[in-house]
């Protein structure tokens, strides 16, 4: 059986190798890279490549790696669209076009489920099934710029999966998404959002130091942090804040700190004092993001009031932060939804 390849798990330096062991000029491998993340469906479309090579490929297992929404939800108060694909071997993920002012944002998923067990988290109930390859996330924003028209030109992986938990792929997508050759989106372009897989911090901070990092805080103590992450009695908050400062140290970026704010369980204003302290002359910002409600967890959403006053107490004391704007109020808001839903 010819083994499939999808041509969106490439580099151009792989593309190259594969169409030398086919034969062909290295010049085809760039046409064809161009061709990928110019949106093209079918190979028919890549009007410069010959018949011939375009049958060797298909001969050789090579595809598209297309993804297709097997169901769109789409806000009517701002176009905000959510987007469930199913994967060939089942398994499905989930992404959301959003658009600010700024420009059109998709949020990508890295994995399909999550075996972090963030409690208040419905992508990881039922844990991770596996990986996704580059072209998997790279699809992610074709598909939706196919779907919608429009183009894409800020990327946030911060949907199902922790994309330090497949590094490896992620590091290649970023690299193909980035080349020049093909896609070209700038590297401050991308925010990686991760739980706090402390060691994966610095390393990502020599990889990639022009590329965003966002990290889900969510609590202002090692107590609180405990009950909500699991994740926290690996690598402890002290251990994750020293790599974060070491990190805007050796980078000048300023780190982002998301905090989902849970009525009743890290929202009150000793806690906003606490998260003020640790995080005291750090280049960073705080999103505050008001908890998206789902069944399962049993958690509930902090007030407007609540929120503004936990965000005024942290500019206070010198902390920049803002609450994230709601989107797409009136679809199903928390990430890892659909995906649940189709389960049941
Ligand atoms: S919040 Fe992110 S890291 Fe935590 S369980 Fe959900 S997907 Fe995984």
């Amino acid at each position: 059986m010819t083994e499939k390849i999808n041509l969106k798990n490439l580099q151009l330096n792989e593309m190259e190798k594969l169409l030398t062991e086919l034969g062909e000029p290295k010049f085809r491998a760039k046409q064809i890279f161009a061709w990928l993340y110019k949106g093209v469906e079918s190979f028919e479309q890549m009007t410069n490549v010959p018949q011939n090579l375009k049958e060797k490929l298909q001969k050789a297992g090579a595809h598209l790696g297309l993804l297709f929404p097997a169901k769109v939800q789409v806000s009517k108060l701002d176009g905000t669209r959510k987007y469930l694909f199913e994967l060939e071997d089942g398994n499905a993920i989930e992404s959301v076009f959003m658009k600010y002012k700024y420009g059109n944002t998709i949020c990508i998923s890295s994995q399909a489920g999550c075996r972090m067990g963030c409690k208040f988290c419905a992508s990881t109930i039922g844990g991770l099934s596996r990986n996704l390859e580059p072209g998997e996330m790279l699809e992610q924003l074709l598909a939706a710029e196919r779907d919608t028209g429009e183009a894409i030109n800020h990327i946030v992986v911060m949907g199902t999966g922790e994309p330090f938990d497949n590094y490896e792929n992620l590091s290649a997508f970023i690299r193909i998404i980035n080349d020049k050759n093909g896609r070209n989106l700038g590297m401050r372009n991308i925010t990686i959002s991760t739980c706090g897989l402390v060691p994966m911090i610095e390393k990502f901070g020599q990889d990639f130091p022009q590329v965003n990092l966002a990290i889900s805080l969510h609590a202002p103590n090692n107590k609180i942090r405990n009950s909500m992450m699991p994740v926290n009695k690996s690598y402890p908050m002290e251990t994750l804040i020293d790599a974060c400062r070491k990190y805007t140290e050796a980078t000048s970026r300023r780190v982002t700190f998301e905090y989902t704010l849970v009525k009743g369980v890290n929202d009150s204003e000793n806690d906003a004092l606490q998260l003020a302290s640790v995080l005291k002359g750090m280049l960073c910002h705080v999103n505050l993001i008001p908890l998206n409600k789902v069944e399962e967890t049993g958690l509930d959403t902090t007030d407007q009031k609540t929120a503004q006053a936990f965000r005024k107490t942290l500019e206070n004391k010198g902390i920049p932060a803002t609450i994230r704007r709601e989107l797409g109020d009136d679809i199903d808001g928390a990430c890892g939804q659909l995906r649940l839903e189709r389960k049941k």
